[in-house]
């Protein structure tokens, strides 16, 4: 059984996940990367083990029960318990006007950035239950799960579901220790943001960039997102420092959405 604390993060071969894994690696979690993307999560267990941390991988679809359930058997089998399970995984998937959003892309945004979150939910819960000493779940919302995005009305949809799911597995998972909190980011350059940027070529007439930029412009704080931006609050919602709060969802994005 590991000492330190134990960590799933789905979705984190690359981009937010992977910078929200190494935080935790390096704050003494032990680290259970999870993505569908074989390639890029071998690279990135290579590249955690050569730094020195301590981690295993499971390669799974977080919109399959079965692939959840799996996932946190894996960290269990390996590391002896769970502490901390990040439904992180999330896609950009149908991007353009509602009234011509196509129904395949609406069910493969929906069964991966909500299904996956309430499936996610039930496999930490079952475990974190088991061990009966508490947890923490910590679910992607987003700036769009507060406000609806033109283009992106099915994810906006998709993240407000998260807030949902954050506030009510919140009351039913309290009496058990286990607190539910969600991050919001704003507007982080990584590969799901040139694939937005891409798709909104499509549909806005604009330039490769254009749509980021157009995006990014009115932030007060005058920048856009890094991923360890995002870090910077997971850390603090996987530490004890967060034991008092939850059913929360976090914006954090340099001043874009005021609540
Ligand atoms: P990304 O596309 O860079 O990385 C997402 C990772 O999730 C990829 O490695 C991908 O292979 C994996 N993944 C996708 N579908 C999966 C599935 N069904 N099962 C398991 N893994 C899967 O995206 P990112 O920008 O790092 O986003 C991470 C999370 O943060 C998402 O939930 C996203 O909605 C949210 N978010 C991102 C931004 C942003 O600006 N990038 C802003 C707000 C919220």
């Amino acid at each position: 059984m590991s000492e330190k604390k134990v960590a799933v993060i789905t979705g984190s071969g690359q981009g937010i996940g992977k910078a929200l894994a190494e935080r935790l690696a390096n704050e003494e979690f032990t680290i259970v990367l999870s993505d569908i993307n074989e390639e890029i999560l071998t690279e990135t267990e290579n590249e955690f083990r050569k730094n020195g941390f301590e981690v295993t991988s499971f390669i799974g679809n977080v919109a399959k029960p079965e692939d959840q359930a799996a996932l946190v058997q894996h960290a269990v089998d390996t590391f002896g318990r769970l502490d901390v399970f990040i439904n992180n995984a999330g896609v950009e998937g149908q991007v353009g006007p509602l009234t011509s959003a196509d129904p395949k892309a609406v069910d493969f945004t929906l069964d991966v950035n909500v299904k996956g979150v309430i499936y996610g939910i039930q496999a930490a819960a079952n475990q974190m239950k088991k061990q009966g000493s508490g947890g923490k779940i910590i679910n992607a919302c987003s700036i769009a799960g507060q406000e609806g995005f033109e283009m992106l009305g099915v994810y906006s949809a998709s993240k407000f579901a998260v807030k949902g799911l954050t506030q009510t597995a919140a009351k039913e998972l309290a009496p058990f220790k286990i607190t539910v909190n969600s991050y919001c980011p704003g507007i982080v350059g990584t590969g799901m943001w040139e694939r937005l940027d891409e798709k909104m070529m499509e549909h806005m007439g604009t330039k490769k960039g254009e749509a980021f930029a157009k995006f990014t412009e009115g932030i007060a704080l005058g920048r856009s997102q890094t991923a360890e931006d995002v870090a910077n609050l997971v850390s603090f919602l996987a530490s004890s420092n967060s034991d008092y709060m939850t059913g929360q969802n976090i914006i954090t994005d340099g001043g874009m959405v005021f609540n």
